[in-house]
């Protein structure tokens, strides 16, 4: 990673230059960069695979690539243990290894460990598990006064750091929860004429634990729009567990091949109470165009138990079940059109918002402090608090612009 490579994230829609790249070999370099950075009131962000939507990995200042920390160290039938800069790919080979398999595993396999648990990290099982932040036993953290500091449930580093953006400290490794995994699923698409609908079957399934897998989503290209449910259950089927893990795989080489992958992505997210969620998604499904997605383009929706989210700076509705509502663009190379989309974005916000709806930060919303204590809630005195103590210098993850 040169400083070039730096500059960009997956988003396309900001740049920042970075004055230096570093590439820590340890817990410890980490610490000493960091502790050299707050002195002279340099920022540091720690980048894991760059897969953010507007620059949350961006600085002027240092960047800290993860990549040089990427180790699997220990995997037993219950835990693994590993570098936060390792891929959910990784971790999962390891695991698989011993018929093992986290909990929640994101869609895409690609992003770093420390970049989702820094966000929430949701995926198809999170209505059983919650995020992969509620499967961790343990983390080592780098604060930003440059301590090395390892914590687990209960203390007050490990509630700053999981879905704490980066605010407070670098997570170095991750001690992560695992359960048996299945050789084979049973996968089904389950068709539906509006997405009302298909969101309301989605609800009724997670209530009757029906399938141990469920997303929604809504494809615009070919034919016309076309709603479904993706599921599977580990009981019978012929679908290799792996393979069905590494689906997106696929169209990331073809989206790299056509260029699409490199193109700005104004990509959306939040959480929506249910039942809002519902006429919120039918409203958002009329006014998408074709054109606003491109080819490879969906909308995807998922609800989750609330309840089963535990990290108190991962945001969700204070209701009983909330939908993930992402809107996933993958546009043409146009700046303007790009910018257009950005705007957008905010005034999905700002009706989701008005429903109850909560953004999860990974993607192209444009947010201001007061909208990041909006977003923190009850919680934001006491990330602020954290803030001062963990961060004193305040040289941590400017990419949000929380503060
Ligand atoms: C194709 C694609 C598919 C996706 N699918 C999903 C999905 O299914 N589910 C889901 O939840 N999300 C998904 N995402 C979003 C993704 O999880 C987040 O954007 C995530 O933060 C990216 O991880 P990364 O390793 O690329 O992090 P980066 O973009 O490198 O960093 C993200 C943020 O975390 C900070 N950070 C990185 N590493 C650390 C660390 N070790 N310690 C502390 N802070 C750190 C960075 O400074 C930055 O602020 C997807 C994104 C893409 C592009």
């Amino acid at each position: 990673m040169n400083v070039s490579d730096a500059s960009v994230d997956f988003g396309h829609l900001v740049r920042r230059r970075p004055s230096a790249v570093v590439r820590p070999r340890s817990a410890a370099e980490i610490a000493g960069v960091v502790r050299s950075a707050a002195a002279d009131g340099v920022p540091v962000a720690a980048r894991g695979r760059g897969h953010s939507g507007y620059g949350q990995a961006l600085t002027d200042g240092v960047v800290a690539d993860m990549s040089t920390l990427a180790a699997v160290h220990e995997a037993g039938d219950d835990r693994i243990v590993v570098d936060a800069g390792a891929g959910w790919d990784a971790v999962l080979a390891a695991a698989w290894e011993r018929g093992r398999t986290p909990p929640v595993l994101t869609d895409y396999l690609g992003l770093s460990v420390g970049g989702t648990l820094s966000a929430g990290g949701i995926g198809g099982t999170s209505f059983r598990h919650g995020l992969q932040t509620d499967t961790v036993l343990s983390l080592e953290v780098v604060t930003g006064d440059g301590v090395v500091r390892t914590c687990g449930p209960g203390d007050e580093v490990f509630a700053a750091v999981l879905g704490g953006l980066g605010q407070c400290g670098i997570i170095t490794r991750a001690t992560l929860r695992l359960v048996p995994a299945p050789a084979h699923v049973r996968r089904q698409e389950l068709d539906y004429d509006t997405v009302a609908a298909a969101a309301l079957d989605q609800v009724r399934f997670i209530s009757e634990d029906r399938f141990d897998f469920v997303q929604g989503q809504v494809r615009f290209g070919g034919s016309g729009r076309r709603v479904f449910l993706e599921t599977y259950s580990e009981g019978g089927g012929d679908l290799p567990f792996l393979e069905f893990q590494h689906r997106l795989d696929a169209a990331e080489a073809l989206l790299t091949g056509t260029g699409a992958w490199f193109h700005p992505h104004p990509w959306w997210n939040c959480f929506l109470p249910e039942p809002a969620a519902v006429d919120f998604l039918s409203t958002l499904v009329e006014r998408l165009r074709p054109e606003d997605l491109g080819e490879a383009g969906c909308v995807l929706f998922y609800p989750v138990f609330t309840g089963r989210v535990r990290a108190p700076l991962v945001r969700l509705p204070a209701e009983r079940i909330a939908f993930l509502v992402a809107i996933l663009r993958f546009p043409p190379d146009d700046a303007a059109l790009a910018a257009r989309q950005v705007a957008e974005n905010r005034r999905f916000y700002e009706e989701a918002r008005e429903l109850g709806g909560v953004t999860y930060p990974i993607g192209a919303i444009p947010f201001t402090p007061p909208d990041w204590q909006h977003h923190f809630g009850d919680q934001w005195p006491s990330l602020r608090a954290w803030k001062s103590r963990y961060d004193p210098a305040g040289v941590l993850t400017p990419g949000p612009g929380i503060f």
